[in-house]
């Protein structure tokens, strides 16, 4: 028989080779009666009033013929089945045409892999570069400010995805989650993200990861292609019947996932002309906030602080009732970066990511404020003026910068203060900053907001304001500001055959949630052939 146990504890420092005697004590039986153990989960429980604790939860596999004496221990059950169903992976649809993904984020590579193990090859179009290239555009940009429109953070192989921090935390309950990072591990993720609470792969590894999915498509007969910008969809009598691809090629298809994530402008331009119903959508806004690593070490762990502690983290939320706002941490990147992730020529957009050591010597994290749509599409309900409003700021921000793509910063404490901050500034910030009052980069509201949320979060983490946390501006690329409207079978409610999905319909967010929702979209799209 197989049983979980939860709730194991064991001290920072001491080895996992204990775990078979702790879960054996918990069973009640001797460690020589498991016959085999495997971890399911490792988080770290870290309050100030105690020693920091890792806490374990394992399968073991125990013969049925052994008597478990503490059966009703409310922290053993019954190991749950966590392979996918085979019918998810194993079923050949023939559709006329070969379906046409657009875009190789999570949610497009997710779909592709999941149709072609399905035995339906698709085409992947892209239309920023792929990984090696990407990679130099993206470092031109950082070292020498050369913008690239269409390859950047945002664009290219493996999406918004590939020079993200890879922290694979989600709220989604989904059996498929196991299946996503089982396949990250096979594509060169380390193993550890199958059971650590918290997984975390690193930009230097999910890069990668995201060539090795890639081969994994092509091998299953899919045809992918870079430089590929889907310019429009064709639609007849409300339904696909193709695309274009970089305003000169015709593809004949009846069936398009569209995981285009959130920063193609262009894009939910060209849907709204052609009839796909867009609606816009709540996100928030807000600054980067960075500090040493040390000294979130210092405040998060106490006197418990030691080598064999990961760097520290933390989340923080405050609720203005003043101003109707919530104000929270997002992203919170340990050991980390804060990188420039312009989406726009002349706008200045900030992001956090780490790599896989998370070893840096600073510790960054978003801090938003929640945007409602009537604070940017007032009664006219039109669905891009999200879109419209992150530009305005984001514009704003390269302006306050100085025109050059280096962002505009502050010292936290100023920016309470509302002064402007003399000398240097100490960030990791590329490709630069430059001091600027960043009351002008943002809506007043949030602002107001900002500083009532951050003043708050000093109370919940004493030490959080101090001399040396800096700000950095602006942080508006948090979720999509639009919704492609998609109804119960998966598709757009006007257009036939168009499934959008991922961060970019207005459905999901982040790695994870991201990818689980490209495979929705697959599993409606098979469905939609039978
Ligand atoms: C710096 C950074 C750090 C992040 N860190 C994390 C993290 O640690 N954990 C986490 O869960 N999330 C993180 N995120 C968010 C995460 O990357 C996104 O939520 C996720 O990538 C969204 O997946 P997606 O597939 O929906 O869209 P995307 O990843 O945005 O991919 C969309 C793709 O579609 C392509 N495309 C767009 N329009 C077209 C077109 N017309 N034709 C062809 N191709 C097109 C784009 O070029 C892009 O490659 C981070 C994001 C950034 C920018």
């Amino acid at each position: 028989m197989r049983l979980k146990i939860t709730d194991i504890p064991v001290m920072p420092g001491d080895g996992e080779e204990n775990l078979p005697a702790l879960a054996a004590d918990i069973l009640g039986i001797s460690p020589e009666e498991i016959s085999g153990l495997e971890i399911m989960r490792k988080s770290l429980d870290a309050r100030r009033s105690r020693p920091p604790l890792f806490i374990y939860a394992v399968v073991v596999s125990v013969s049925d013929s052994i008597i478990i004496p503490n059966i009703k221990d409310r922290r053993i059950s019954k190991a749950p089945d966590l392979s996918v169903p085979s019918n998810h992976l194993r079923k050949s649809v023939l559709t006329e045409r070969r379906p046409v993904v657009v875009g190789s984020g999570p949610a497009g590579l997710f779909a592709a892999l999941f149709l072609a193990s399905a035995g339906m090859p698709v085409l992947l179009i892209e239309r920023g570069r792929a990984v090696p290239e990407r990679i130099r555009d993206v470092e031109d940009f950082w070292g020498r400010r050369h913008f690239h429109p269409e390859s950047h953070v945002h664009f290219g192989e493996g999406g918004a995805g590939t020079f993200s921090d890879g922290k694979l935390t989600s709220r989604v309950k989904n059996p498929l989650t196991a299946w996503v990072k089982k396949t990250f591990v096979e594509m060169g993720a380390p193993t550890d993200i199958l059971i650590d609470a918290k997984p975390h792969i690193g930009t230097d590894r999910l890069r990668g990861v995201v060539v090795q999915m890639r081969r994994r498509l092509q091998e299953l007969g899919c045809e992918i292609r870079f430089d590929a910008k889907m310019t429009d969809l064709i639609v007849h009598q409300e339904a696909v019947t193709g695309i274009v691809i970089n305003g000169k090629e015709e593809i004949a298809t009846d069936r398009v996932i569209l995981a285009i994530g959130q920063s193609a402008d262009d894009s939910y331009e060209m849907l709204l002309d052609r009839g796909v119903r867009l609606v816009p959508k709540a996100f928030a806004v807000g600054l980067r906030v960075e500090h040493p690593q040390a000294l979130i070490n210092e405040i998060q762990y106490g006197p418990w602080i030691g080598p064999d502690l990961p760097p520290a983290e933390y989340v923080l939320t405050a609720r203005i009732p003043t101003l109707d706002r919530s104000v929270y941490t997002f992203c919170m990147c340990p050991g980390g970066r804060v990188i420039g992730c312009s989406a726009i020529e002349k706008g200045v957009i900030t992001n956090g990511m780490s790599v896989s050591l998370r070893d840096g010597v600073f510790a960054n994290s978003a801090v938003v404020v929640n945007i409602r749509t009537d604070d940017f599409a007032g009664k006219s309900f039109d669905p891009l003026s999200g879109l419209r409003f992150r530009r305005q700021w984001e514009a704003g921000a390269y302006d306050l910068g100085g025109g050059n793509y280096s962002a505009p910063a502050q010292r936290l404490v100023d920016f309470l203060r509302g002064c402007l901050t003399e000398g240097k500034i100490k960030t990791s910030y590329l490709p630069g900053v430059v001091s600027a009052p960043l009351d002008r980069a943002l809506p007043r509201f949030a602002v107001e907001a900002l500083q009532k949320g951050l003043t708050a979060f000093n109370v919940k983490m004493p030490g959080f304001i101090t001399e040396e946390a800096v700000l950095i501006g602006v942080e508006t690329r948090t979720s999509s500001p639009v919704r492609i409207v998609r109804g119960e079978d998966g598709q757009s409610v006007s257009v036939r055959g168009l499934f959008p999905c991922g961060e970019g319909a207005g459905y999901a967010g982040g790695i994870i949630s991201s990818a689980l929702d490209g495979i929705r979209a697959a599993e409606f799209l098979l469905k939609s052939c039978q």
